[in-house]
């Protein structure tokens, strides 16, 4: 899904897509919505519009895959590659502004929507605010089932104690 920077009409081109978006490599595609308009001033494209995408992401806890609306607008500006010097040019360097860049005459969509997606997704998804996760020890779903690992979880200022009690359960054995 390329866009020829060419391509665009003086007074923008408005597009409704349909973007297939690939956060991670486990997972198929998830599709987003996006509606963007694009603006041309010379060679430097202003991009902006919006994503609703559900993407499947591990649960930081119970590394188990979820789905996770993310909607979100954005507005970015795009300089070509290997045309450095008009970075941080004047007119639209708005502080808001974020600057991508783009290769040849055309603007990759698919990158551009993947990359407004991984912004957007949350650093440590958890599948539910209240995931209790696994056990670190046995590795058993917290969720599904409770473990004995429980009892290990010592406060270090007992460990002595728990030491020698463990030393005399031995001995009875
Ligand atoms: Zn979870
Ligand atoms: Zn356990």
């Amino acid at each position: 899904m390329r866009i020829n920077i060419y391509d665009i009409p003086e007074d923008g081109l408005h597009q409704d897509l349909d973007i297939p978006v690939s956060i991670n490599d486990r997972t198929k595609p998830d599709r987003a919505s996006v509606r963007i308009t694009l603006l041309r001033f010379g060679k430097k494209i202003l991009v902006h519009g919006s994503v609703n995408v559900t993407v499947s992401l591990p649960c930081s806890r119970c590394l188990k895959y979820f789905l996770c609306p993310v909607d979100l607008d954005f507005r970015e500006e795009y300089t070509p590659l290997d045309d450095t010097g008009l970075k941080g040019d004047q007119e639209l360097s708005d502080d808001e502004l974020g600057t991508g860049f783009y290769e040849g005459e055309e603007i990759n969509m698919v990158e551009i929507i993947r990359e407004q997606v991984l912004l957007a997704v949350p650093m440590k998804p958890l599948c539910t605010e209240e995931c209790k996760g696994i056990c670190s020890k046995c590795g058993t779903d917290l969720n599904e089932h409770s473990c004995n690992c429980e009892d290990d979880r010592i406060d270090p200022r007992l460990a002595p104690l728990a030491k020698y009690k463990a030393s005399l359960n031995q001995r009875k054995e």
